[in-house]
């Protein structure tokens, strides 16, 4: 088995980084189960690295941490259930490229797909649709390796508190090495593009929302000139989006990474490039398979908070973040993005009992972005939002606790499976075990 020390750990933002006193990459379960009980015997903490896609603390470590890329692949299709138990490294690209043969795909992702399968889920990963809940809630079965070194394999029937609690547990039940998700026949859809201005945005928000299967917005701060992106089913073939991936790298990746680095060295443009990047974004329309559309390449490094608030609240909130930003005048030119996820029965997840608006404030890395996240995070506190796990956010346990009805039960259960907290690092103990935050 493949294992590195003194090794320098960073994550996709360069947010978090740590250096492991060793990190293994285990091939088999029975390596895991050999890793764990070292661990246990020289009293190591360990952590596991997915795809390292989250912003925050959640794999920081100077002990021991665990990739499971090596550990990765689908083990087994149930034809008949729509079923696939996949290994905790997948990572979400290879996983639709096989599901792609076998003619199935993933009801919904995200709009990266290079996140693992096991760290998508512990942060409740979503992408949109009214009809959708996070990829979370695409899990049938989720097998761990506790800390005891023993396997545990929840389901809805043979476990179901535990499995509930289990499926959006940032690392903290152990470690996932086997998902068996839900997959749906491989759908073609049209997706669209378009360009529409904030006053019919508001008027028509409902229709949007429930008369397609997928939707979501980019509202650039000062423009008034919202994208929208739909995707729907077609009966239409699919076609190639090699034009649709190319214009999308060169416009939203290219082309916004010059004009951003030009904010960050001029902040003041960047109420100006904010505005004309929104009338620059692409008006397409293309057929394809969904898993093509979903995700597309972020080549631009940013920071990013998002938080999840009862739909009810959508209208209200989108407006004040509006006057907010044009009140303030921060140098800010990243669009705002904005999701739907449906209710869900999952303890940790921001979706927990209701349909939510998910809103996502973005900065270009290396610009300010504390101000404007605080006062943005004021008003999602303010709609009673709940933040995303892998992002960042300022919550500390007082506050995590009252969103969350079922966080002292989590706390127990937690405790029971790994008493040493041999999963826990400094920042979780921080947001689950303290009032006082100091990592971010
Ligand atoms: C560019 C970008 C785009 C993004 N887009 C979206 C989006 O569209 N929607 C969304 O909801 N989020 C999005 N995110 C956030 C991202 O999906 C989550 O942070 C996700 O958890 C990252 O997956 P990962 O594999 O990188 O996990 P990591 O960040 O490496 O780990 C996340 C958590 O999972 C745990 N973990 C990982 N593997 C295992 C395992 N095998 N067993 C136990 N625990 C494990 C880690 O310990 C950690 O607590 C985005 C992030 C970036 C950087």
């Amino acid at each position: 088995m493949k294992q590195l020390q003194n090794y320098k750990w960073h994550n996709w933002s360069s947010t978090s980084n740590c250096s492991p006193e060793r990190i293994y990459y285990p091939r088999s379960i029975h390596d895991v189960i050999a890793i764990v009980e070292a661990a246990s015997n020289n009293k190591k903490k360990i952590r596991v690295v997915g795809a390292g896609h989250s912003f925050t603390n959640l794999v920081m470590t100077d002990e021991w941490l665990l990739s499971l890329d090596n550990l990765s692949g689908v083990k087994e299709v149930d034809y008949n259930t729509h079923t696939v138990t996949v290994y905790g490294g997948t990572r979400l690209y290879d996983l639709s490229k096989v599901l792609e043969k076998l003619d199935f795909a993933q009801e919904n992702l995200g709009d990266i797909n290079v996140q693992s399968i096991a760290g998508a889920i512990s942060t409740g990963t979503h992408g949109t649709g009214i009809k959708f809940g996070s990829i979370s809630t695409q899990v049938k079965e989720i097998t761990f390796v506790t800390a005891g070194g023993k396997l545990l394999t929840l389901n809805e029937e043979n476990n179901q508190e535990i499995f509930k609690a289990s499926l959006v547990s940032l690392g903290m039940f152990g470690i996932i090495i086997e998902v068996k998700i839900r997959v749906v026949p491989s759908p073609v859809y049209r997706y669209i593009s378009d360009h529409v201005y904030y006053p019919n945005l508001l008027k028509n928000l409902e229709t949007y929302i429930q008369d397609n299967q997928h939707f979501e917005f980019f509202m650039f701060p000062y423009a008034d000139q919202i994208q929208t992106k739909t995707m729907n089913p077609t009966n239409s073939s699919p076609k190639s989006t090699k034009l649709h991936q190319w214009n999308n790298l060169i416009v939203e990746n290219y082309m916004f990474q010059a004009v951003s680095h030009l904010c960050l060295i001029t902040p003041g443009l960047s109420r100006s490039v904010s505005r004309l990047s929104s009338k620059l974004v692409s008006k397409s329309t293309i057929d394809a398979k969904s898993y093509k559309l979903f995700a597309t390449p972020r080549i631009v490094r940013f920071v990013e908070m998002e938080y999840g608030i009862p739909l009810k609240h959508f209208k209200e909130a989108i407006q004040e973040i509006r006057e907010t930003i044009v009140k303030n005048q921060y140098t800010v030119h990243f669009p705002i993005e904005c999701r739907i996820v449906k209710h869900d029965d999952i303890w940790l997840s921001p979706s927990y009992m209701r349909d939510s608006a998910y809103i996502a404030f973005h900065v270009y890395k290396g610009m300010e972005y504390r101000t404007y996240f605080r006062d943005m995070e004021a008003i999602m506190k303010k709609y009673n939002g709940r933040p995303h796990w892998g992002k960042m956010h300022q919550q500390e346990t007082k506050d995590l606790r009252k969103m969350y009805p079922k966080w002292d039960r989590f706390i127990q259960i937690r405790q029971q499976i790994d008493p040493e907290k041999m999963f826990v690092n400094r920042y979780l103990d921080e947001l689950f075990y303290s009032d006082e935050r100091v990592n971010v």
